[in-house]
């Protein structure tokens, strides 16, 4: 096993700038399914492959995993005027997040937004609120302010959190168990 050199940084991630605070990515001494080093942080979030492998986070990075595993990390659903090579990215060479159902990525301004992590209610700002509210569309007003003050960032509901890289809206959306 090689051992893990001190003081790598992790790759940078445009569209999820901060894996390790997200969750998708962790230390770990376990060797990369792809490289084979040992490099002390592995993908932790899902891998939609016919196996499921550990991943380090510059094989992620690199679309090397992608590759050899016919892995997506993401499955994104894009409006039409987001360019193939964002969704690509997003989907292929980006960590994706563990959801309580099926992740999905949130676009704005003709390009992918960046993760940001989870959230509960009192910690999303008044447009990430409002992006919830929307949502929950039909409901009674009581019911949605009940619904957005239970998210949390560790239970369920909970808000996915997403800033527009082009504009710096926040976007979010909600799940549950
Ligand atoms: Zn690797
Ligand atoms: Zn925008």
């Amino acid at each position: 096993m090689t051992p893990a050199p001190l003081g790598e940084r992790l790759p940078s991630f445009r569209y999820h700038p901060k894996p390790l605070f997200t969750g998708s990515v962790d230390w770990s001494d376990e060797e990369c399914a792809r490289c084979g080093k040992a490099r002390g942080f592995l993908y932790k979030g899902p891998i939609y492959s016919e196996k499921t492998v550990r991943v380090c986070p510059w094989c992620v990075a690199d679309g090397s995993a992608a590759e050899t595993f016919d892995a997506t990390f993401t499955d994104a659903e894009a409006p039409g005027d987001v360019p193939d090579e964002v969704v690509d990215e997003i989907c292929r060479r980006t960590p994706g997040f563990s959801a309580w159902q099926e992740g999905r990525w949130l676009f704005h301004c003709g390009d992918g937004a960046e993760f940001l992590g989870r959230r509960g209610g009192d910690e999303l700002n008044t447009a990430a609120r409002k992006a919830i509210r929307e949502e929950l569309r039909g409901w009674p007003d009581d019911q949605i302010d009940w619904y957005v003050d239970a998210l949390s960032r560790d239970g369920s509901p909970t808000a996915y959190l997403f800033r527009c890289r082009v504009c710096g809206t926040h976007l979010a959306y909600s799940d549950s168990t």
